[in-house]
């Protein structure tokens, strides 16, 4: 008998001492599924969203009809906004909503800074990254067409990520607002948020993070942080469902300070009142817009209940032992075949993914989804390993990386032409 692979011990090892590990019972089961490395992209339904869903549908829906946005449906933008605030941002109730899609909120918070601090005209420029997600920089393209300003361009490390010293060197007088990401959505890096907050504010900008990428695995403070505003998904770790609607948060005394773009009825100060003219709401209302999206919002609270009941800190010491088992694995098994790591090894600066660089990746990453294994790509040669606490189990994440390795050997074995 062969001796078992030291690191199927040390992942069933892990597995036994995870103090998350019952958590994995509760997700809906899938048909073929070897390892879903996907969860910072769509995370899974649990078994209590399939009830709580099914609930809503048959009792409040189909009981209520009507009657149920003044009984409760027209509190939950803030109810579970306040809940979601508390349990992974840090952030005291009534700074937190749950409103439109990511890139609709965050089109609307910058609108609305910039436009608060232009003051006499002087702040004109929108700080941003060039590896910012695709609609981070689209929608800030857009404010700066709409609005006259100018994009500060920092030119960041797509293998890393921003870090305070170029946000320091390019804020300044003219800088109204400074927009990142908290966990860069290619390479994992997990930036500095309060340094680099401290520094935008220092030269009296606005700062807005976009949460993307860390809410729900990455512990965020955004009142200790004395961060402005923040926008992020409940679809990738918080496991609310393809397209859920994402949250934003103001902090409480810029409430009053800013005025959004988008107004809709359901910002207005006297939503029933009908009358000719818009009024924004006092407090977080005035930051929706339309009919908030009911079902769309339930899932979520199921995979909070799990972070309340542990922490959030229980989740990123998973976190980041199963990023340093990938890690490893990634030394061992994929650098010989000529891969490299895209994400920081010091897991000071590493977020919840791991890239793994190759230029045949795009190939092994099509291969593996036929398998069961399923990670991402990014372009231009990024294999995403996503391990979401509270789901990956670490002998999942031992058979999915054994499965890259052996598709990416299958691969140059084809290119070479020996296959
Ligand atoms: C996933 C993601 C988004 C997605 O925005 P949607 O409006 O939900 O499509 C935005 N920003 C970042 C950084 C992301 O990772």
């Amino acid at each position: 008998m062969t001796a078992p692979d030291p690191f199927l011990s040390y992942a069933r090892r892990a597995d036994r001492s995870d103090g998350l590990a019952h958590f994995r019972s509760r997700f809906v089961p899938s048909d073929g599924l070897v390892a879903y490395f996907d969860g910072n992209s769509l995370g899974r339904p649990t078994e209590q969203s399939v009830e709580r869903i099914q609930r809503f549908l048959t009792q409040a829906w189909a009981g209520r009809l009507i009657r149920g946005w003044d009984e409760e449906w027209m509190q939950l933008p803030f109810t579970i906004g306040d809940r979601l605030g508390g349990v992974v941002l840090g952030a005291a109730p009534g700074q937190t909503i749950i409103g439109d899609s990511t890139t609709v909120l965050l089109y609307k918070l910058a609108r609305a800074a910039v436009d608060a601090r232009r003051g006499s005209g002087a702040r004109t420029e929108i700080v941003l990254d060039t590896d910012n997600f695709p609609t981070d920089r689209y929608v800030l393209d857009g404010i700066a067409a709409e609005r006259g300003l100018m994009l500060r361009w920092i030119e960041a490390d797509p293998a890393s990520g921003v870090t305070p010293e170029q946000v320091a060197a390019v804020v300044g007088e003219k800088t109204a607002l400074v927009v990142l990401s908290h966990v860069a959505y290619r390479s994992g890096f997990l930036a500095e948020a309060q340094a680099i907050t401290r520094i935008a504010h220092d030269a009296g900008a606005l700062v807005l993070w976009d949460l993307c990428h860390s809410v729900g695995s990455v512990p965020v403070e955004l009142d200790r942080w004395e961060v402005d505003l923040a926008v992020g998904c409940t679809y990738k770790y918080l496991n609310g469902g393809p397209g859920s609607p994402a949250f934003a948060y103001v902090r409480s005394d810029l409430q009053q300070v800013l005025r959004q773009p988008i107004q809709g009825w359901m910002g207005a100060a006297d939503v029933f009142a009908m009358g000719p003219e818009y009024a924004p709401a006092d407090g977080m209302r005035r930051f929706l817009s339309g009919t908030p999206p009911i079902v769309g919002m339930l899932a979520m609270q199921d995979t909070l209940e799990m972070i309340e009941d542990r922490g959030i800190e229980a989740v990123r010491a998973k976190s980041l032992e199963l990023t340093e088992f990938a890690i490893t694995l990634t030394d061992e098994w994929l650098a010989p075949l000529g891969a490299t790591l895209a994400s920081p090894r010091d897991p000071a600066s590493r977020g919840g993914h791991v890239t793994v660089s190759h230029p045949a990746m795009r190939a092994v990453t099509a291969a593996l989804w036929e398998q069961g294994v399923i990670p991402d790509y990014r372009d231009p040669d990024g294999l995403r390993i996503g391990l979401s606490p509270l789901s990956t189990s670490f002998e999942e994440t031992y058979h999915g990386m054994a499965a890259v390795r052996d598709a990416l050997r299958t691969e140059l074995l084809n290119a070479s032409g020996l296959g």
